[in-house]
């Protein structure tokens, strides 16, 4: 367990600390986390809200198109680096495990939309993999689910 994992932009105004270990680490495959990013691909380490602390700075929101709709994402005011986006509910952040001071503390438990994944990519057998997305029920483990059922019902009452 490392939990306090810390990162932060490239010029340094925005830092923050993961609180606790992540709900979940994904790696997604998919051709919008490759636009994104530039990249083959994105790891997202899943955390509640309330999990990640802002220790300095303030993110700027920018909605970017995604499909038909805006995915919300969190930059660096001064050099832009994208630190987290928000999918579906506000109660859970996708931080971006390339912006960790030490990307290595975690690794993904999943990968996803593997059927854009692009062919030089060779994934570990150890690691569930999926061409589209997949059922968190099934994957979680036990006590991530109780975390995120808390963060949703807490979301409920506000
Ligand atoms: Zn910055
Ligand atoms: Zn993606």
């Amino acid at each position: 367990m490392s939990a306090g994992r810390e990162g932060g932009c490239a010029c340094g105004e925005l830092r923050y600390r993961l609180s606790s270990e992540p709900l979940f680490v994904h790696c997604c495959h998919c051709l919008n986390c490759q636009l994104q990013t530039g990249s083959a691909f994105v790891i997202n380490v899943l955390i509640e809200t309330d999990r990640l602390e802002l220790l300095a700075g303030e993110p700027e929101l920018v909605p970017v198109p995604r499909g038909t709709k805006k995915q919300k994402i969190w930059r660096c005011p001064t050099c832009r680096i994208a630190l987290y986006s928000q999918y579906t509910t506000p109660r859970v952040r996708f931080v971006r495990a390339g912006t960790l001071d030490d990307p290595a503390s975690v690794a993904p438990d999943v990968h996803i939309y593997t059927r854009s994944k692009l062919p030089w990519v060779e994934l570990p057998e150890s690691v569930p993999a999926f061409s589209t997305y997949y059922d968190t029920q099934k994957l979680w483990p036990a006590a991530s689910l109780e975390r995120l059922e808390a963060a949703l019902s807490a979301g409920r009452r506000t």
